[in-house]
This record gives structure tokens, C-alpha cells and sequence, in this order.
């Protein structure tokens, strides 16, 4: 089935913040934390379609890399703490920007698939 070409798409930013859907933008992206819905609930929009593949991933290593690098370095060369200090710090920040990021750019990146119609199995 291929789905109609969307009248009103909902703005990449919304989808990526609330996770809704990006063409009706009631129901609900996500099934879990990470994983996408088969297809919305209000409207019908087919998720499997998405491949939205490592590209999430690949912008979050290098935009939490650079952050986390960044304060560690300015720690570092500021107050010269223990070893112990800086591990206590990053690793646990670094999970939770990698996390709490995850949900957000993978929803940004389904919105602009969908908004260009770059899904799979279109022609
Ligand atoms: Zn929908």
C-alpha cells in the first residue's frame, strides 16, 4: 500500500521533541524507548518503511564526543582533579546525552524522511 502524499506534515522539530507521528501527528512514533511503532495507531502511516539506520547514531558520537571531550578538557586543565573524578563525571554523562539524544534525533531523521519521501520500497 502506498501511502498518500502528505497534505500537512507535521514539523520535523515536534516529531523529534514529542515523538508523535509526522503525518498526523497523534499517534504515538515509538513502541519503546528506541524502537518505532509498525505503523501509527491514528493514522496508518507504515514506520517499516523508515530506515533511518546508523545515521542517528553517527551524529550522536561526534555531537556528545565533542561535548563530553570538551567540559573534560576544560576540567582538566582548570582544576587538575583525580582520575577518579573525571570518571564519576563523563561516563554517566555521556550515557544519558547519548540516550536521551537517541530518541530525539531518531524521530528528527523519520520526520525529514517523510517529509522528502526518502523511504524505502518507493519508487
Ligand atoms: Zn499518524
Amino acid at each position: 500500500m502506498v501511502d498518500p502524499i502528505p497534505s500537512a506534515t507535521i514539523a520535523p522539530g515536534r516529531v523529534a521533541l514529542t515523538g508523535c507521528c509526522p503525518r498526523c501527528g497523534k499517534g504515538r512514533l515509538f513502541a519503546g524507548v528506541l524502537r518505532l511503532a509498525p505503523r501509527c495507531s491514528v493514522c496508518g502511516l507504515d514506520y517499516d518503511t523508515f530506515n533511518v539506520g546508523d545515521g542517528a547514531a553517527s551524529f550522536l558520537i561526534l555531537i556528545v564526543g565533542a561535548i563530553v571531550t570538551g567540559l573534560a578538557m576544560w576540567l582538566e586543565l582548570s582544576r587538575s582533579p583525580p582520575w577518579y573524578v573525571h570518571a564519576l563525571l563523563w561516563v554517566p554523562l555521556s550515557l544519558a546525552l547519548t540516550l536521551g539524544l537517541s530518541r530525539i534525533a531518531k524521530g528528527l531523521l523519520v520526520a525529514l524522511e517523510y517529509r522528502h519521501e526518502a523511504r524505502q520500497g518507493r519508487l
